[in-house]
């Protein structure tokens, strides 16, 4: 099973938005870019909306029948682990193998030995084509990069074993993620996973490291977008070198998690993979629970009352629904609007204050990060949440539609 050159990753909470995602994917390949569906939802999303891994393979598989699409699409088991992955087994086909929390783990003595042996050759200047400054390898750097990575990798490779004992080689798509943590991995970093992957023989498709900066869900990039821009460079060089130099599967790109509205590093990413002809593949998940919120308030009524609701919860309850993405939010909230002046919105002052348009005037990205990490609010909500998303099948449908066509897929392919 081979996953295309280019991949999006949509998530979606609720379960209810996949015939306005397939239609956004479709429009892109209308306009001339091959770009498969990925529907991808973590074990830490299906555990707070109630869902089951089931639910998405349905979900994609309903869509795709609804719109006739006939191109590939995947159904992925985001983020799992051996402790997680159990249900997934069945109706997954793309694996995000999640090892974060192995860097750093100890390995054993012999093992760590084995892989500075089996890099001998590497020692000394490293050259790797394209990229113009050698990179000075020396035996305590290979140390230093096995005593952070060996024993994730070996984790990659115990849950990859499993999968493979479960479906069959060749039935799956592995992907490796090391996102979730601190301090980002180099493009040197890179290579020697990349080597101790192919050593164990996992044939990852897809390789998630932490980049540079910070990647906040539901907003824009904060960082230093040249240094980004370089790392990604020589992050796609790398990827091109250890392919041939290790065998991994050819198609080996990267993947580029909490992907949505990183609108700023989009035109970096765009003419990075132009260059070099390569593929990439970018997750979106909760870009699309915005999405419904926008459209039920625009929906008015008793929808844009939701809406408010879900506002004032999740002010209520800002510091129980933010703990579990402290490190993947900034909320300023001191800029945070009261629930009463949220009460006297508009349909319009509501959607614009949520959609993610940077240099609106209304635009407040303190306010969507707050949204963001409330879904677990419309969770609560049970059916009067559902009921209202499917009163307004149309108005939502189209706010998820342009926001992953017109602010996504446009300026990742320069549509
Ligand atoms: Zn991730």
């Amino acid at each position: 099973m081979q996953l295309g050159k280019y991949s999006l990753g949509i998530g979606d909470r609720f379960s209810h938005q996949g015939v306005a995602q397939l239609r956004a994917i479709m429009k892109a390949n209308r306009a001339g870019v091959d770009v498969s569906p990925v529907w991808n939802k973590s074990n830490r999303e299906h555990t707070y909306v109630h869902s089951h891994p089931a639910d998405v393979r349905q979900e994609a598989d309903a869509a795709v029948a609804k719109l006739g699409f006939t191109g590939k699409y995947f159904v992925d088991a985001d983020h799992i682990n051996l402790g997680t992955v159990a249900p997934f087994v069945g109706t997954a086909d793309f694996f995000t193998l999640d090892v974060a929390s192995f860097i750093g783990k100890e390995s054993p003595v012999e093992a760590v030995n084995a892989f500075v042996a089996s890099c001998s050759k590497y020692i000394g200047k490293l050259t790797i084509p394209g990229i113009d400054h050698p990179i000075e390898v020396t035996e305590e750097l290979l140390v230093k990069i096995a005593g952070k990575f060996l024993a994730a990798t070996q984790q990659a490779s115990e849950i990859y074993s499993f999968l493979k004992e479960k479906k069959g080689e060749g039935n799956f798509i592995t992907e490796v993620s090391m996102d979730e943590v601190e301090s980002p991995q180099t493009p040197v970093d890179l290579f020697f996973i990349l080597k101790m992957l192919a050593d164990k023989g996992v044939p990852a498709q897809t390789i998630a490291p932490k980049f540079t900066g910070r990647f906040n869900k539901g907003v824009d990039y904060t960082g230093d977008v040249a240094q980004f821009a370089k790392e990604f460079e020589e992050d796609v060089l790398v990827i091109d070198f250890a392919v041939k130099e290790f065998g991994l599967p050819a198609e080996l790109k990267l993947s580029v998690h909490s992907g949505s509205d990183k609108f700023s590093i989009y035109p970096v990413m765009a003419a990075v993979i132009k260059k070099y002809n390569k593929g990439i593949h970018v997750k979106t998940a909760g870009t699309t629970w915005l999405e419904e919120v926008i459209g039920l308030a625009l929906a008015g009524g008793k929808a844009l009352d939701a809406a408010k609701f879900i506002y004032t919860e999740a002010l209520g309850r800002k510091d129980e629904l933010c703990a579990p993405y402290a490190d993947v939010i900034d909320i300023d909230a001191g800029k945070l609007p009261s629930k009463e002046e949220v009460a006297s919105w508009t349909s319009e002052k509501y959607a614009n204050t949520l959609r993610h348009i940077p240099g609106h005037p209304d635009y407040n990205p303190n306010f969507r990060q707050l949204i963001h990490v409330g879904y677990k609010v419309a969770s609560e909500m049970g059916t009067t949440y559902t009921d209202l998303l499917k009163a307004h099948a149309d108005v939502v449908g189209s706010c998820v539609e342009e926001n992953i066509y017109d602010r996504h897929l446009k300026r990742l392919f320069n549509l």
